[in-house]
């Protein structure tokens, strides 16, 4: 017989009971085991953390919690650390655990009738993808990092992607959360009611928070028909303008069928031929600007959606809101379509120093935004690079703005202050977003409290002293 584990004792230290707590599998405190988890995916920023925490359970997330709520540690949520704004990342001081919620990846139940899945927070977000459509259902959230991000991380973002216009984002795919407050109390909001109207809707607080009010350990998500037809071509177009109108066009036109319609300016293929391997131009020209557009229908017996596509395409090309296109005619080729844009962020990394932009605006303006912009960022720098595409049917760009070729990254980038304020403030004046997508993070903390209405921040504030009022949750994120 073995001997039972020692219950840990309130007198001893407080990371010693937090190892007692989750095991020898549950954390960890050496180097370079903990090194992966300091810094972020973009390389901007490097933490320091006392222990690496990986609790298996809910109960256990709460018990460590409520251990570092009676000692003042401060707590990194962190799922797979794709953040693009240093959300995942802990400060300096060394202060801090980070608690990953990798070990926390089980489909806890699949309820086809209601079209609800309920996962744990650690769940990769392509396995949940995977686990949907083997239940001949479909989730729809998709973005590059799905096969790294987890679902937690994608909640806690508000995740955007490349289906949202059909679909919605992260929040509007969440029926129900559990979540671990900040002093270790269990909050079971695991319902999958689209129906539910008994006061405030709590889970609305936790989804787009980055972690600094509780901790969400599992979620209720709703799921959709799977899919039957796809539809998807590639599209040169002659500016976002034309991109805007012929959005209008293939959605009224296609009975509301659009999945997605991204924007790509000819440097983003250009970047993505040059640094990603087995990528090729997807038309026989150069053209300036292109829009990866998909059609989805889940109607069984019908035919033609490729026919209807093309139609819809012939009199766009007709009317010059297109000036070629190529239409999938294999998966095949469908994922080579696909891999220009979703290599977009790697090829832009891999060409050196850029500054993020991730902005909304009325769908209506992004392309006056689009110009606008570019009229204030040349006048800081007439040879800045603009790699300004994505989700124009959310009306959302990726305004990024890579360095001059062949110059000295960190001298661009020392001008980052004076490149956000230039395209945040025509954002601004045009009621938009200054984050539409990856969140504020540590890297637009100071950018929100510019720009965020002050009564908003007021209320912001008072949220966060309410439910963590030791500022213990991702300290220095957000606010
Ligand atoms: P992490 O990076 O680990 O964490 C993100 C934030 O959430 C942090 O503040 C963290 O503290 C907090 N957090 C994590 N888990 C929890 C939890 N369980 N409870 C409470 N807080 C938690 N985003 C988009 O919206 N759309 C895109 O199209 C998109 N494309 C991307 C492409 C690439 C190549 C990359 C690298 C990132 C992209 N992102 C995109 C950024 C996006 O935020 C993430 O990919 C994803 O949503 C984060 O998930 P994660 O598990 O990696 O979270
Ligand atoms: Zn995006």
């Amino acid at each position: 017989m073995t001997a039972p584990a020692l219950a840990p004792s309130p007198a001893d230290a407080p990371a010693d009971r937090i190892k007692a707590i989750v095991g020898p599998r549950g954390w960890t405190d050496d180097a370079d085991a903990m090194a992966p988890h300091l810094s972020d995916w973009r390389g901007l920023y490097t933490g320091k953390a006392r222990m690496l925490v990986k609790p298996a359970r809910t109960e256990e997330v709460a018990e460590v919690v409520r251990i570092c709520h009676a000692a003042g540690i401060p707590i990194v949520p962190q799922g797979g650390n794709t953040s693009l704004c240093g959300g995942s990342i802990p400060d300096a001081s060394g202060d801090a655990i980070v608690l990953s919620l990798g070990r926390m990846n089980r489909v806890r139940d699949l309820d086809a009738a209601n079209h609800t899945i309920t996962v744990e927070a650690g769940c990769i977000l392509a396995a949940i993808q995977t686990a949907a459509a083997e239940a001949d259902r479909y989730f729809p959230l998709s973005l590059a990092a799905e096969g790294s991000a987890m679902i937690g991380g994608n909640l806690s973002t508000n995740a955007g992607g490349t289906n949202v216009l059909k679909y919605g984002n992260a929040r509007d795919l969440t029926l129900g959360l559990e979540v671990v407050l900040p002093d270790g109390r269990v909050w079971n909001g695991l319902r999958g009611l689209r129906k539910d109207n008994t006061g405030y809707d709590l889970k609305h607080l936790f989804l787009g928070a980055e972690g600094t009010l509780g901790i969400i350990t599992a979620a209720v998500l709703k799921l959709f028909p799977k899919p039957t037809q796809t539809a998807c071509a590639f599209c040169a177009v002659p500016d976002l303008a034309a991109a805007v109108t012929l959005l209008g066009r293939v959605r009224a036109e296609s009975g509301d069928a659009v999945e997605t319609f991204e924007f790509m300016p000819r440097l983003v293929i250009d970047l993505v031929l040059k640094h990603i391997p087995d990528t090729e131009d997807p038309l026989g020209e150069s053209h300036a600007f292109y829009v990866l557009v998909e059609l989805v229908s889940t109607a069984t017996g019908e035919t033609g959606l490729g026919e209807r596509l093309e139609t819809i395409l012939g009199q766009a090309f007709e009317d010059v809101l297109v000036v070629d296109a190529a239409i999938a005619q294999s998966e095949a080729q469908r994922q080579a379509f696909w891999k220009l844009r979703e290599n977009a962020s790697e090829a832009q990394k891999d060409e050196g120093a850029s500054i993020k932009h991730d902005v909304s605006v009325p769908v209506s303006r992004i392309a006056e935004f689009y110009n606008t912009a570019f009229e204030r960022v040349r006048t800081i720098d007439p040879t800045v690079r603009l790699v300004g595409f994505g989700h124009v049917g959310d009306g959302n760009l990726h305004y990024n703005l890579q360095a001059p070729e062949g110059s000295d990254g960190r001298a661009f980038l020392a001008r980052w202050v004076d490149f956000n304020r230039a395209v945040h403030d025509v954002v601004d004046a045009m009621g938009g977003s200054i984050s539409a997508e990856h969140g504020i993070g540590q890297l637009k903390r100071d950018e929100l409290a510019h720009y965020k209405d002050p009564v908003a921040l007021a209320l912001m504030r008072g949220i966060k002293a309410t439910l963590d009022p030791k500022g213990l949750m991702n300290p220095g994120k957000v606010l």
